[in-house]
């Protein structure tokens, strides 16, 4: 579908609402990485120049329903601040009457940055007061946050009930991208997925193995699969309550003719961390002190096999333990062979993004991690039917 996108002749003199995509890591005080921020910068500057006043709303992390001081949305505002090269100004509530007027005393040109939505068990239950409250005092909502396309809350779609609704620049980029290489995608479809949990990203899975030709896993979750299969993994990472669901994955391949790749070598060590020691080791040589921390050298020449031949790629996931280098090099070897092969390649995850180097190259990086998957998992964003609504 057309996403409705607004137009700069419609926002002079105008409040206008942005779910702005603030859900970005931190370090201490700081912001780590500012990729989603800067993400927003077009949209937000053509509003401006239109001669509006922005209201930002948005999360970070998960302080699931209570006041969680290290993630408040001051912190990326003042980044906000720097990188638009504007006064940002910022209330410590969502709702209530220093709110109401904040958004009142608002002139044109000026921007309001309000609490992360997330303090608020209201947000995730989708209260339709709270978002009414919200809205208030605002001419016209623009959804700019597609790393959280897939919330159905009172501050992604629950707002959209009270206000002319249109959707932000990177949104509906994010969405064409997608839906171009990924509604028709050229075989073979290879998907990689990798990161901590298998739990988070079960579901998804089991929708991708419908669409894929090939499912490559790698990192911690990969650790489920292999208990699953009967071997011993030591002390590494993983989810003794999804070893079943874990067994249905595999069969679940077998019964769509899938071909499910898991790693035959790994790296381990005692401890991850910045300074591990390490040691390859065959799937079946893990003793009990070790841990997984990377998949092995073997593997990613067997992950390589089915990458080249593909016509598209799907990574979401690192195959280790990227943060420290002693377990970046799996990560890194895929990183490689994905940017070299002739593929149209998408790639999507907050922790995916930020161990890739300055060498490789993909034809789309996503802003998104669980809205990237469940979009290619086949799902219906509730951010998209929003606006099938309208
Ligand atoms: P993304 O943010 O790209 O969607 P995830 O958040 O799902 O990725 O997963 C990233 C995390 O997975 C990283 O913190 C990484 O350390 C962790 N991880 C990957 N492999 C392992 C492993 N073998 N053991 C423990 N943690 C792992
Ligand atoms: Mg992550």
């Amino acid at each position: 579908m057309n996403l409705p996108l607004i137009t700069k002749e419609n926002v002079a003199g105008k409040k206008v609402l942005v779910r702005a995509p603030f859900d970005v890591p931190l370090n201490g005080s700081r912001v780590a990485d500012d990729t989603r921020l800067k993400s927003a910068l077009p949209t937000l500057k053509y509003l401006l120049e239109g001669g509006a006043s922005l209201v930002l709303i948005g999360k970070n992390g998960r302080p699931e329903g209570k006041r969680v001081k290290k993630l408040s949305l001051s912190v990326p505002a003042k980044h906000l601040a720097k990188i638009l090269g504007r006064k940002v100004k910022f209330v410590p509530d969502v709702v209530g009457p220093r709110a109401e007027k904040a958004k009142k005393a608002l002139k044109p040109g000026e921007i309001l940055v309000l609490e992360n939505l997330r303090f608020y068990p209201k947000e995730k239950e989708r209260d339709l007061e709270f978002a009414k409250n919200i809205a208030t005092g605002m001419d016209i909502y623009v959804f700019e946050d597609f790393p959280n396309a897939m919330n159905d809350h009172a501050g992604t779609t629950g707002v959209a009930e009270f206000l002319p609704t249109f959707a932000g620049e990177q949104f509906a980029k994010e969405i064409k991208k997608l839906s171009e290489t990924m509604d028709n995608p050229k075989t073979p479809f290879v998907a990689v997925s990798g990161g901590a949990k298998i739990s988070t990203k079960i579901e998804i899975l089991k929708s991708l193995i419908a669409r894929v030709d090939v499912l490559i896993l790698g990192g911690g979750m990969a650790n489920t699969m292999l208990v699953a299969e009967g071997y011993d993994i030591g002390k590494s990472l993983y989810e003794e309550e999804y070893v079943d669901a874990a067994e249905e994955i595999a069969k679940l391949a077998y019964d769509n003719a899938v071909e499910l790749l898991l790693p035959d070598d790994v790296v381990v060590a005692g401890k991850p961390g910045p300074r591990a020691k390490t040691k390859v080791k065959a799937i079946d040589e893990v003793n009990k002190g070790e841990m997984i921390v990377d998949i092995g050298p073997k593997s990613i020449a067997k992950f390589s096999e089915p990458l080249k031949f593909a016509g598209t790629i799907f990574w979401n996931g690192p195959m280790g333990i990227s943060e420290y280098k002693p377990s970046a090099g799996g990560t890194e070897g895929i990183a490689h062979i994905i940017s070299e092969s002739k593929a149209i390649s998408v790639i999507g995850g907050g922790d995916t993004v930020a161990s890739l180097g300055d060498d490789v190259k993909f034809d789309f990086v996503s802003t998104g991690g669980g809205a990237t998957l469940e979009y290619i998992a086949g799902e219906t964003l509730p951010t998209i039917k929003m606006f099938e609504k309208k």
